[in-house]
């Protein structure tokens, strides 16, 4: 059990900000006095937490009720003011946003938006090397394969025409070239 306020305080919220419950590493950590020691608050563990730092310095010696009042403020999806957070390691059940392109398999989900299809089209091209469809029709069939054919032609349209202005491919007639 670890003995400083700061790190026991930590562990007993399970590596977690008190207020934004997100991952808190002890270089970013501060002991908040939730009645500020100006106004009579003592030292021991009922009254404090662990929190960003950059929470604590807003709330400062403000009084308890005001405090309540910031977190309310915030109408249930509390954050602390923390600018450009560095990404938490480990603890929050993060999946990296930018999935590794040349790691998505053939068959890929439906759920993205489009520029996330946009590269996995282009990773999976890249993969096909010589087997590359070579008309607009094929190529357009391919890539609706890809999404089990359950994109609308508006998308597949426009990312056809998205691999052509990233100069993926070059268009004349139907013939389709890979540059
Ligand atoms: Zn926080």
């Amino acid at each position: 059990m670890p003995t400083k306020p700061l790190e026991r305080l930590i562990f007993a919220q399970g590596g977690l900000c008190f207020f934004c419950q997100k991952h808190l590493s002890k270089v970013d950590a501060s002991v908040e006095h939730l009645v500020a020691s100006a106004n009579g608050g003592g030292n021991r563990d009922d009254n404090c937490v662990a929190c960003c730092k950059s929470l604590n310095t807003l709330l400062g010696s403000k009084s308890l009720k005001e405090k309540i009042q910031v977190v309310l403020n915030q109408k249930g999806q509390f954050q602390c003011p923390n600018g450009a957070q560095r990404p938490a390691p480990v603890c929050v059940n993060a999946k990296s946003p930018q999935a590794v392109p040349q790691a998505v398999p053939q068959a890929v989900t439906v759920t993205k938006p489009t520029a996330d299809k946009y590269s996995q089209v282009v990773a999976n091209l890249r993969q096909r090397g010589d087997a590359k469809p070579r008309t607009v029709s094929k190529l357009t069939k391919w890539i609706n394969a890809l999404y089990q054919n359950k994109l609308p032609k508006q998308e597949l349209s426009s990312l056809v025409h998205q691999l052509q202005a990233g100069s993926v491919i070059t268009i004349s007639g139907t013939k389709v070239t890979y540059v």
